[in-house]
């Protein structure tokens, strides 16, 4: 690969002016009018995956395929050799179809998964013509200016010039996955190692920790990352589990058939005079007939498809084989607040001056209660008065606004210096002001029970008290009062120190506190959830609910959502509770709790891995920066849309784009159905090769006639390709959501599939033959050769009639034909007319008869043929009432 001039500068040594004045740019980032130019030159900023294919290349592979070649050097054998120029153009013709047909195939598989990657484009910051924008990362260009917070992934490589406590997690570069502090200032050295080059920020790694902001450098290939060749990793995760497995199988049955082709052709040149050619032609046709090379293609097709409809219904799949796995969801753990619940707060109570009061009683702007909850809040008022940022926050802002208390004002005398930003470990977060001239005012606001171990005093009515132990119990019972009623509740304290500590942290900060008081808030929960738990619960699949928020809320609200029953008290457990117990422990017991309250970002690990040691597939909401390594570990992390940040949706294979729980039990739905359309085309598939298999086998056996080679290739590589790709997308069958999760260890054949198979392809050959015996039993000729001929002729068309029947059967495994609504799939019905109009075209049309070695049959013979192919059915039908009944 190419290195660019760019790539080799040692950016970390040059100042920021030097950077600013080379990209003719300012910190006000460049123009829009550059930016055109810019992307021009240096092309879009990603990762590019290996080389994308062209149609011919494509077309060119679908030859690489060895029984192809073998059957192509066959054909022309026998044109040059035994004269058969017919068969042999018309096999190659087949075979050009075929491979058209592949090409086809795969460029829409291509297509569905470009599709994918464009709707999980990352975003970033960018500040251009001095407005930040939020642009796809894909459109940065070296020059520009970007903002970087806690929860992003760094879209390029950047000169740091401003960072506010700024960590960022290297791993991916360095293998270092402790964060490493960055800063903005230039350093003078040479040969300083990617891991301490604390002024750069690299491409692809995670910010875990405060702010910063930087000037791109490298863009797409140019990156540090670009350069790591084990990036192309992205595009072999398309290959997903079951596929494995069914390219696995495939070998073996290609061997398996190898083997039958050459027992066909050792008993063929003992019984029949035919020429050595034809038989050899013959057995390369059972070969390429009945080998099922185009089943991985086919699930590609499936599974991208249905990545496009989970798309429909807001679950964007990032990863492919997670189509596949959420079918096979058993456990759902999703965080509450968002997902569950509206995430729309509001204040319902406060408790002030060790009083409870309800939120439309006046609070006195001088509120101690009031003032804090609005100082140590990060929520924005914008110019037109709309309040923004994170719903817990804007709510505090809101009511401070209903009583009169206008923080914009108070920050102008009382300015913020310095704060702890929030994060899910701790559970607060702390804002200091400076007021008058040397007043420091520390102002906290967190989880109350967390916030309360850290105080000392409590204040009422201006005068302040030690806490007793009988004080923080009373206070704990009022914060316990307003959780059973669902609330949200957050605790509010403070202090006044004249010297900062150094260094400033949480344990230096946030202790000795004067405790003011609380608030409760409503989140409402979504209007489906409560629906939708109820679903997944008949579906055999068990919603947990996993929240940093209160026990006792986190119940209130699991018993709302039918998460836990009334009376299941040792349904919940918190995260101190859990961290006491061992991984053996855990997983002894993980099947009693269905709620995990108060708990750290890695408690969520545990949770997957114990519910993973039973067995069981596990799908896991997160959306903050430290739910990466649980995203990861979950069989199916899901990532959220609108709130969720960069890294989680990284770590993610499926994100939901409206973070809501009812989602998540659709796309199990959608992945289910996805699965049994999978299922569906493998057993009509495989049940009409094995059929062809045995028909050859035994017409061989008896000396009969074989089938010509033509009309083996054309019943499946060109009649039969149609119905396989429609029953992909087949409608979802009722009572899909009745059915228990099909178990980890499943695979495309479980579920009876397998048997079904088997014996489906036993019947059509058994039919197939039946029509061959009564063609030469009752002959309307009296010519041997087109008794044959007939014979011939009727099996050819029994074969791949009775497959266009059977495809409907396919529809359902155990329903009957006639309850389902047959015509519902108009794709299916079309493939169904064009194969029929391919099949009827070499039958019916004089000129083809003769290239297919076809005779004319007539009117009683044409009856036979449709018979045979509506015993097919019949068949069929009976076995799936007997299936009903037992
Ligand atoms: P989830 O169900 O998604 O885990 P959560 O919002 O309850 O949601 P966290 O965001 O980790 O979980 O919050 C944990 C606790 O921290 C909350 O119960 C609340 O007491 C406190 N908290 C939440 N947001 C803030 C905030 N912005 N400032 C201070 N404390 C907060």
């Amino acid at each position: 690969m190419e290195i660019k001039p760019e790539k080799r500068k040692k950016f970390y040594a040059i100042s920021v002016e030097d950077l600013i004045e080379e990209y003719r740019t300012s910190y006000d980032g460049i123009s829009k009018t550059q930016v055109q130019r810019l992307q021009m030159k240096y092309g879009k900023n990603e990762i590019q995956a290996g080389h994308q294919k062209t149609y011919l290349e494509m077309f060119v592979d679908q030859f690489k395929d060895f029984m192809i070649i073998v059957l192509m050097v066959a054909a022309l054998v026998a044109g040059f050799v035994a004269h058969e120029w017919a068969d042999a153009v018309i096999i190659l013709a087949v075979v050009i179809l075929n491979a058209l047909f592949g090409v086809f195939q795969e460029s829409k598989a291509e297509g569905a998964i470009d599709a994918l990657k464009k709707m999980s484009t990352p975003k970033a910051r960018v500040k251009r013509d001095g407005v930040i924008h939020e642009i796809d990362s894909t459109e940065l260009v070296p020059g520009d200016i970007v903002a970087l917070e806690a929860g992003d992934v760094v879209p390029a490589d950047l000169r740091l010039y401003e960072t506010s406590t700024l960590k960022i997690e290297e791993s991916s570069l360095t293998g270092e996955s402790i964060s490493v502090q960055k800063l903005a200032t230039t350093i003078n050295e040479d040969d300083v190692a990617l891991g301490d080059q604390a002024d750069m920020a690299f491409a692809g790694t995670n910010v875990t920790f405060g702010r910063g902001t930087g000037i791109v450098v490298n863009t797409g290939m140019n990156t540090e990352i670009g350069q790591i060749a084990s990036m192309i990793e992205g595009a072999k995760e398309n290959i997903t589990p079951l596929q494995r497995n069914l390219s696995q199988l495939g070998k073996v049955l290609t061997y398996l058939i190898l083997v039958i082709s050459v027992v066909i052709f050792l008993i063929g040149l003992s019984k029949h005079e035919a020429s050595v050619i034809n038989l050899l032609i013959i057995a390369i046709s059972i070969a390429v007939a009945a080998i099922p090379e185009g089943l991985p293609a086919i699930v590609t097709i499936i599974l991208a498809l249905g990545t496009q409809n989970l798309a429909k219904h807001h679950a964007i799949i990032r990863k492919l084989p997670a189509v596949e796995t959420l079918g096979s969801t058993d456990v759902i753990g999703s965080d509450k607040t968002g997902t569950l619940t509206m995430n729309q707060m509001t204040v319902e109570k406060i408790y002030t001056n060790r009083e409870l009061l309800n939120s439309d009683a006046p609070i006195d702007r001088q509120d101690m209660t009031l003032r804090v909850m609005n100082f140590a809040n990060d929520a924005q008022i914008a110019a037109d008065g709309k309040i923004l940022g994170d719903p817990t926050e804007t709510a505090l802002i809101d009511f401070g606004l209903k009583n009169d208390f206008y923080i914009q004002d108070e920050l102008k005398t009382t300015p913020r210096f310095n704060d702890l930003p929030f994060d899910s470990d701790r559970k607060m977060m702390t804002s200091m002001n400076r007021f008058g001239d040397n007043a420091n005012l520390v102002m906290t606001k967190g989880a109350p029970d967390l916030v309360l171990k850290r105080c000392t005093k409590y204040l009422k009515n201006n005068e302040l008290f030690d806490l007793t132990e009988a004080d923080r119990e009373e206070i704990l019972a009022v914060n316990r009062e307003m959780a059973e009623q669902a609330l949200r509740v957050l605790g509010f304290a403070y202090k006044v120190v004249d010297q900062m500590p150094s260094p400033i942290n949480s344990e230096t900060i946030e202790n000795e506190l004067v405790f003011a008081g609380m608030v409760g808030m409503i989140d409402p929960e979504r209007p489906e959830a409560k629906d939708a738990v109820a679903q997944a619960k008949h579906a055999g699949i068990r919603t947990v609910m996993i929240t940093g928020d209160h026990q006792i809320t986190a119940q209130a609200i699991a018993k709302r959502l039918g998460i836990v029953s009334d009376d299941a008290k040792d349904a919940v457990i918190t995260g101190s509770e859990l961290s006491q117990l061992s991984d053996e422990e855990l997983a002894d017991k993980i099947e009693q709790y269905s709620v995990y309250a108060r708990v750290n970002p890695a408690d969520k690990v545990r949770i997957v891995k114990s519910w993973q040691a039973k067995n069981k597939v596990v799908a896991m909401t997160g959306d903050g920066v430290n739910d990466a390594p649980a995203l990861k570990a979950a069989d199916i992390g899901i990532g959220m849309g609108i709130t969720g940040t960069e890294v989680s949706k990284g770590a993610s294979d499926l994100v939901l784009a409206d973070d809501n729980f009812a989602t998540i039990v659709q796309a199990v739905k959608e992945g289910r159905k996805v699965f049994a359309n999978i299922q569906k085309a493998i057993q009509y598939l495989m049940s009409a090769n094995l059929g062809e298999v045995i028909t050859i086998f035994v017409l061989t056996l008896m000396g009969w006639d074989v089938l010509a080679p033509v009309q083996l290739l054309w019943i499946n590589l060109v009649t039969d390709t149609f119905p396989a790709i429609a029953l992909g997308v087949e409608p979802m069958e009722k009572g899909i959501m009745d059915q228990k999760p099909r178990g980890r260890n499943s695979t495309f054949f479980t579920g009876g599939v397998l048997p079904a198979i088997i014996y489906q392809g036993i019947v059509e050959a058994a039919i197939t033959l039946g029509v061959y015996y009564w063609a030469i039993q009752f002959p309307v000729h009296s010519d041997p050769a087109l008794i044959h001929g007939d014979a011939q002729t009727m099996a050819y068309v029994t074969l791949a009639l009775i497959q266009l029947f059977h495809a409907f059967n396919v529809k359902s495994f155990q329903k009957s034909i006639f309850q389902a609504n047959i015509f519902a799939n108009k794709t299916f019905n079309w493939s169904i007319l064009i194969s029929l109009i391919l099949l009827g075209v070499t039958v019916l049309i004089p000129g083809f008869n003769g290239l297919f070695h076809v005779t004319t049959l007539n009117l009683a013979q044409w009856g036979v043929v449709v018979a045979g192919a509506i015993l097919m059915v019949v068949v069929v039908e009976v076995v799936k009432l007997f299936q009903r009944l037992f």
